[in-house]
């Protein structure tokens, strides 16, 4: 899977993506991460990428040009979307990073900022996508989700142990994972408060653990 994100703040991504499953993600040849500068589109002598609202009101628009440039200079790779990040697109499921994952080649994601988009850079968008109902500066931390998201969902990412079949909202949005517990058996808090496991877990008895996950659900 190739991931292209297009942001006029580049610097944001590197640390995150230089660590854990992103990181094994791409020295396994999963994933190839590539950034581009909008602002190294721009035919403005400045290189700027916004402009003021016609009609009025307040903040910058990020206007076509630079996008649309950028947008042509990106090779495509097979099945290629182009994603825009808007607050008020579809909300990104995990069943949308499992199809993502299934069913493209390539996501080329859009990062607005300021107020977002001249509302013609639609004409060069597959999916106007929102990660859920709050508003961000950028649509930076967007396109992590989803880069996130969707990688490790492609075969070969997880280890087996570390298996994603399942997970919470995997395959259903309803379903919600059991709860987990590890060592110790109690903890005792300060006030001598005893915080143990449920005592099925430790049984040994697979058919009735496999019953008490299936009936019981984080709170
Ligand atoms: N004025 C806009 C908000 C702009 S926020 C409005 O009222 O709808 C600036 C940019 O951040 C957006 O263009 C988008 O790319 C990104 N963004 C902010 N919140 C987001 C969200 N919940 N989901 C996806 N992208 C978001």
């Amino acid at each position: 899977m190739r991931f292209d994100i297009v942001t006029i703040f580049p610097n944001i991504f590197s640390s995150y993506f230089e660590e854990t499953i992103l990181k094994i993600a791409q020295a396994k040849n999963k994933i190839e991460i590539h950034v581009h500068d909008i602002r190294e589109y721009s035919k403005d002598k400045h290189h700027k990428t916004d402009d003021l609202p016609y009609g009025g009101g307040p903040g910058m628009v990020m206007t076509v040009q630079p996008i649309y440039d950028c947008l042509r200079a990106i090779p495509r790779i097979g099945r290629s979307r182009v994603l825009m990040f808007d607050p008020a697109g579809t909300e990104y499921t995990q069943v949308q990073a499992q199809h993502y994952s299934e069913s493209c080649d390539q996501l080329i994601l859009l990062c607005g900022r300021y107020e977002g988009f001249d509302e013609r850079v639609y004409h060069l968008v597959d999916d106007r996508v929102s990660i859920g109902k709050y508003v961000l500066s950028g649509g930076e931390i967007p396109a992590m989700v989803v880069i996130e998201t969707v990688t490790r969902l492609l075969p070969g990412v997880l280890g087996a142990l570390e298996s994603t079949k399942d997970e919470t909202f995997s395959g259903n949005l309803d379903y919600i994972e059991y709860p987990q517990y590890t060592r110790p058996e109690t903890f005792t808090t300060p006030s001598d408060e005893q915080w143990s496991v449920p005592p099925v877990l430790l049984s040994g008895n697979h058919a009735e653990i496999e019953q008490w996950r299936k009936t019981h659900f984080k709170k």
